[in-house]
């Protein structure tokens, strides 16, 4: 009778190479994108030792454990963190970054909303992206739009 929604089959995420919102299979643990055809990780990723990347993108959530230690080149991307190892290189999070009490931080992070825990060892750039902003992670800066520049290593 069309009371009860069905379950959810789909769910939006949001492309970390180009910003845009796309509907993906909940069971789906990578998709192309439709607009810059980049492969994107869906699933959730875990870290529990130490790893080494060029880049780690994904549109689910990154969990780093307490032996967990994540070394990248470029950036990390993801929806959601939860720092309880360390995390070294420049991070940026769709919503959520939660820095536990054993977690440790270095490089520069963007996230929608930041959860640091008494104990949290931070070191770098940090900044709260709008929730209504452009939160592009490679959009160029506008004229006029103030751009906080610091010294990359
Ligand atoms: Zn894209």
């Amino acid at each position: 009778m069309g009371i009860f929604k069905q379950k959810p089959t789909h769910k939006s995420i949001t492309c970390p190479s180009c910003g845009c919102s796309q509907d993906v299979a909940l069971t789906a643990q990578s998709v192309v994108c439709k607009h810059c055809n980049v492969s994107i990780k869906v699933g959730d990723q875990k870290i529990s030792q130490y790893a080494a990347n060029v880049s780690l993108e994904t549109c689910g959530a990154l969990q780093i454990d307490k032996k967990g230690a994540l070394v990248v080149q470029k950036r990390v991307v993801a929806a959601e963190l939860s720092l309880k190892g360390s995390l070294k290189g420049n991070t940026i999070i769709y919503e959520l970054a939660h820095i536990a009490s054993t977690g440790q931080m270095a490089g520069d992070l963007k996230a929608r909303l930041l959860q640091v825990d008494d104990g949290a060892i931070l070191k770098g750039y940090f900044e709260i992206i709008p929730a209504n902003g452009p939160a592009l992670p490679s959009a160029p800066a506008t004229p006029g739009h103030k751009t906080l520049a610091h010294a990359t290593a």
